[in-house]
């Protein structure tokens, strides 16, 4: 089901115009975002995108060169992290190899309140069994697997009772199924929580899996921010099309508009995409279908092409056809990309609803 998670709740951190510049790099560029309480906001995008810098920005590890980090509405921009409540989570779990689980998180508990003083048992046990790891206080961190260790690491972040938790990759260094199990166990930690999180991840399946609101980042700011529906179904521009998903990306002049829609010429074809009501003749537009959405045999748009190869994904198939029109230039030909459940060779004919086209772009 579809949570409305912190729609209109209050804004628990923001960045007003943020920049940090490392000598020639601008590794966050005017970034302004607001995340509001009881989200969980990812940051996602290439390597290099600033992701890890944003992070650091808000937990305080680094300071802006320009812009203002609020939390709550206060001005924290100057504020060290110990000062700033955030449990801040790293990819590579940074347990104390000689504690056992319980001191991990029982350090993170003095850390807060009196430093050295006795650890409260049953809170430790409480955050233990948060995560699931209630009869492993006496284990240490290295009779645990890298999941496992990793849920100690956010035991440990949230024994001081953070108003936000910071994640940074959290999942990194984890096998694929163990990923998948864990960041279902993350969102239920956050939800039974509340508590205001920001997750950074190159990943963008998990991304979406796991977001109540992303930002697509490119270059040091955010191209686009939105819920993981929204992000997959009406990407605002080409970047985030091809970075989230498979995508076939498409570009072509318009030639007439009606009812049906906008004619484009594309390649040796002319397709028919759902007219949004600010296209005009003569403009080159860049659009996109997913894979999933190209039929075979489909009659709308039918498209001639040639089968190139296939992936067998179990649930469906990747295939790639090679077609004159198609805009995507990789290593591969000219191609697109269909999911499919029946095997495919030879010449094939794809077919998509104009309504399944989403414009990208357009230049007038
Ligand atoms: P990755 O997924 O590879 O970790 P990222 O999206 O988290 O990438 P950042 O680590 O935020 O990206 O880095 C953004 C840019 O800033 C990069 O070009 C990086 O080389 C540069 N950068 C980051 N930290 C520093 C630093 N301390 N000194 C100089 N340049 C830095």
């Amino acid at each position: 089901h579809d949570r409305e998670q912190g729609r209109d709740a209050p804004i628990a951190l923001e960045l007003e115009g943020v920049t940090k510049r490392y000598a020639e790099t601008t590794a966050v560029d005017d970034v302004s975002l607001a995340v509001r309480e009881g989200e969980f906001f990812t940051l996602v995008g290439p390597s290099g995108c600033g992701k890890t810098t944003t992070l650091r920005l808000i937990a305080g590890f680094e300071s802006p060169t320009t812009g203002t980090v609020r939390f709550g509405g206060e001005d924290v921009t100057g504020v060290p992290p110990e000062d700033r409540d955030v449990g801040v989570v790293f990819q590579n779990y940074a347990l104390f190899p000689h504690m056992t689980v319980g001191e991990n998180v029982a350090y993170g508990l003095n850390f807060a309140d009196a430093p050295g003083g006795i650890p409260d048992e049953r809170r430790v046990q409480e955050l233990l069994e948060l995560v699931d790891l209630g009869g492993m206080a006496d284990r240490e961190p290295d009779q645990l697997s890298g999941g496992q260790q990793q849920r100690v690491a956010i035991a440990r972040a949230l024994a001081p009772g953070p108003d936000v938790l910071l994640l940074d990759e959290p999942m990194s260094a984890l096998d694929a199924q163990l990923r998948e199990r864990l960041r279902l166990q993350v969102r239920e930690i956050q939800r039974e929580l509340g508590i205001t999180t920001i997750y950074v991840t190159h990943d963008q399946e998990e991304a979406l899996a796991i977001s109540d609101r992303l930002a697509v980042m490119r270059a040091g700011r955010p191209e686009q921010v939105a819920r993981p529906r929204e992000i997959y179904r009406r990407p605002d521009t080409r970047f985030v099309a091809e970075f989230v998903g498979d995508n076939n990306v498409f570009a072509g002049t318009v030639t007439a508009i009606d009812e049906t829609g906008a004619r484009l010429e594309v390649g040796p074809e002319t397709l028919t995409v759902a007219h949004e009501g600010d296209l005009a003749v003569g403009d080159e537009v860049v659009f996109c279908v997913r894979p999933e959405e190209l039929r075979i045999d489909g009659d709308a748009n039918a498209i001639t092409a040639t089968v190139v190869s296939a992936e067998f994904l179990g649930e469906t198939t990747r295939v790639h056809l090679e077609w004159q029109g198609c805009e995507r230039e990789r290593k591969r030909k000219r191609e697109l990309l269909v999911r499919t459940r029946d095997p495919l060779s030879g010449h094939v004919v794809v077919g998509f609803d104009p309504d399944d086209a989403h414009v990208v772009d357009v230049l007038e």
